[in-house]
């Protein structure tokens, strides 16, 4: 085999197969080496089979809670085996397709680990040399291991071992409750777990806005989702935990989800590194938007990356927080979910669109609400844009949506 390549990567996650493929429709050659499965922590281990068994959960529960909108079930049962199949074939369906397309666009796939020799050299485990006019790294991450709360796989879980669970445990402490930590405690409570998250920092979503995070606390304690926050794990002994405020639980296990760590070494100068191996934004949109801007030259403004967690209501935001912004320096829109036509209509009433704007233009938004996610993305096209507050009242919102609630709070600004 020929192994001169124009661009070598390591890593097939969202930002190695991104980079592939933009590079290979580029005309040029490409080998991309992975030594797990095609699609990274992304498609296999994070977004992906999360949300499978999120949704799983949110239908479980949206049952359970069915009489409420004039609906009798009787019998419900949950077979979480099922739950698993289905989040596995979902898995494996976005494989396949990602698969296909490196093949279609015939990009050289290495399914074997690799080092970076030098800034034109990889190594591929079985020593064979490859030479490329550029390296790509997009090595990823890993979960964060603490200490004394090092993963034993068994109590001591990390959110790889997690997806894989035989059966749901009647019982669950949560380390952490950033977007990994809050949507598995909200996938945990829908299966009627006993769920309990614990948190160093003073506010549930540390990176949140305040007062989104002051509105999931009060989600949690509606959805009887127990919660600590100022506080840490301060002794595990025979499955019995005490926390730093002397609280004692015992639960079947725990889930340590406190951050994940870059999976390199040393960085090789002239080696271009992008995603989750960079340490900066840890999300999959960030990886891929890297690979494009490096590959295509299209730039991006990384602080105006959203982020979203998932879960019933979802929560996104984009921009400035509030805490962020000087006194006096901006102005602030709230409004109300219970103020949204919609929301009653889906009975998803607890909730929030906050708008933050500065001389007239949107500078941040905080939304806690269903489709959250989506909702991000008509606020981030506006401030990417710049796009005055007034020029967007002049836009016609669809009746009844919760963008609604965005059009709503654009006259409070
Ligand atoms: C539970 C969970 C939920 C998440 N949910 C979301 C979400 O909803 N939205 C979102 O945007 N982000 C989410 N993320 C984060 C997202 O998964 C990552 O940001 C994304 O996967 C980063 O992509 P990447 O390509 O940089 O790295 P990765 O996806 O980590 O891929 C790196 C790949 O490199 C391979 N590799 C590493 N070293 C070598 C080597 N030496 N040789 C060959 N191959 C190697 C690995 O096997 C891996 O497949 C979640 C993460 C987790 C853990």
């Amino acid at each position: 085999m020929n192994n001169n390549f124009d661009i070598g990567i390591i890593g097939a996650g969202p930002a190695g197969y991104t980079y592939a493929l933009h590079a290979s429709a580029q005309g040029k050659s490409v080998v991309l080496f992975e030594k797990k499965q095609i699609g990274g922590v992304c498609l296999n281990k994070g977004c992906i089979p999360t949300k499978s068994i999120l949704h799983s959960s949110e239908v479980y529960k949206q049952i359970l809670n069915a009489e409420k909108f004039g609906v009798t079930t009787q019998n419900v049962t949950l077979d979480y085996s099922k739950v698993l199949e289905r989040k596995n074939k979902t898995v494996e369906t976005l494989r396949k397709g990602i698969e296909l397309a490196l093949k279609n666009a015939k990009v050289t796939v290495i399914n074997s680990e690799a080092k970076i020799k030098d800034k034109n050299t990889i190594v591929e485990c079985n020593a064979d040399i490859y030479n490329c006019s550029k390296i790509v790294c997009s090595t990823g991450s890993s979960p964060k291991i603490i200490k004394g709360l090092e993963f034993d796989h068994e109590f001591l879980l990390s959110s790889d071992d997690i997806l894989n669970l035989a059966s749901l445990p009647k019982s669950i402490l949560i380390v952490g409750s950033g977007a990994i930590g809050v949507e598995w405690a909200r996938i945990f409570n829908n299966f009627g777990v006993e769920t309990t998250v614990v948190e160093l920092a003073s506010h549930l979503l540390p990176l949140a806005d305040a007062e989104v995070s002051k509105r999931l606390e009060r989600i949690f304690k509606t959805e009887k989702i127990k919660f600590f926050t100022q506080t840490c794990v301060k002794e595990i002994n025979n499955k019995k935990i005490t926390l730093s405020n002397d609280e004692i639980l015992q639960p079947e296990m725990v889930l340590v989800a406190v951050g994940r760590t870059p999976n390199i070494t040393d960085k090789i100068d002239g080696v271009t590194y992008i995603g989750d191996v960079t340490g900066e934004i840890q999300l999959a949109h960030y990886a891929i938007k890297q690979a494009i801007e490096d590959i295509d030259g299209i730039k991006f403004e990384k602080g105006l990356t959203p982020s979203v967690v998932y879960g019933t209501p979802e929560i996104a935001w984009v921009g400035k927080r509030e805490q962020d912004l000087e006194p006096d320096s901006y102005k602030k829109s709230l409004v109300l979910l219970s103020a949204i036509g919609k929301a009653h209509c889906d009975g998803q009433t607890d909730g929030l669109i906050k708008i933050l704007s500065q001389n007239g233009k949107i500078v941040g938004a905080h939304i806690v609400s269903s489709e959250a996610s989506s909702l991000i993305q008509q606020i981030t096209i506006a401030i990417q844009n710049g796009i005055t507050v007034d020029k967007l009242k002049e836009v016609c919102f669809p009746h009844p949506t919760y963008s609604e609630g965005i059009y709503d709070a654009l006259f409070k600004l």
